[in-house]
């Protein structure tokens, strides 16, 4: 049974709907033995100035994150282990970029979660990245982006999502198979295994047409290029999310041969056994 999640939000980020110690008191009720939160930092819509659904995106208050998760860490010592990572939204630009690298120095969380929302301009989230594209054009914009935010000039342990663009995407097909887009994905894995990063099997995949992103063919395919380095998450914005099919990650990636899971090294974590 998995017993860490470590991809979650409370209301810290723009669009957490929890606080903070509901979630820590969740994790404890559902048994989890390792439990963090991962708030977003949007440099990536700082950087563009983008807006968020006709709004200013909320940045988060990382000072007071990190006094309530620390202040929190020491009060549940010995109930649960509870981390304070961070999830950083990749950009190219510099100003995203040095704005990473400062957070990461100044907070020393954790563990970083590295991820893409944005490409092309846009996030990949909403129908505005979509709008004229074909699925092929689409998705291999945004795979090329992840392939580049690997390169992401500030420390990061674990790679995101894989598949974010189609958790909300409008084709009848939204599905990203690896056999699609086999180039591009074996890039992007071996890069993943030459940088020893902990690749995220992330559980909130919304109506991307498969029940974890990236799905078990892809998942195959990087355990077939070496990569023995995976994490379970939820990236839950509420308490009712926290865990959310665990068992079912749990089963897909012993049957593909995975036997443990890693979790990232700066949190004084090894991993645990699937
Ligand atoms: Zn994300
Ligand atoms: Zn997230």
């Amino acid at each position: 049974m998995i017993r860490c999640d470590l991809h979650t939000h409370t209301f810290f980020s723009d669009d957490g709907r929890q606080d903070m110690r509901v979630m820590i008191e969740k994790a404890i009720s559902l048994g989890l033995a390792c439990y963090g939160t991962s708030e977003h930092f949007d440099y990536d819509y700082l950087a563009r100035k983008l807006p968020i659904q006709g709004r200013e995106m909320r940045q988060i208050d990382a000072d007071a994150y990190f006094s309530r998760a620390r202040r929190l860490q020491r009060e549940y010592a010995g109930k649960i282990k509870f981390l304070a990572g961070c999830e950083f939204a990749y950009d190219n630009k510099p100003l995203a970029q040095d704005k990473y690298a400062e957070a990461a120095e100044k907070y020393a969380p954790d563990y970083i979660i590295n991820s893409v929302h944005t490409c092309l301009g846009k996030d990949c989230y909403f129908p505005e990245f979509f709008a004229g594209k074909s699925k092929t054009y689409a998705y291999t914009a945004y795979l090329y982006r992840v392939l580049e935010s690997l390169e992401a000039p500030y420390p990061y342990d674990i790679v995101a999502h894989i598949g974010y663009c189609s958790r909300n995407a409008p084709y009848a097909d939204p599905k990203l198979r690896y056999e699609d887009f086999a180039d591009i994905l074996d890039a992007v894995l071996r890069e993943i295994v030459r940088r020893d990063k902990i690749l995220e099997v992330n559980t909130s995949a919304k109506t991307a047409g498969s029940p974890f992103l990236p799905d078990t063919d892809i998942l195959q395919r990087y355990h077939d290029l070496g990569g023995r380095k995976v994490i379970f998450s939820s990236d839950a914005h509420d308490d009712a999310r926290i865990g959310d099919k665990r068992e079912l990650v749990s089963a897909a990636l012993r049957k593909i041969g995975f036997t443990r899971l890693t979790l990232p090294a700066r949190a004084g974590e090894t991993g645990e056994e699937l």
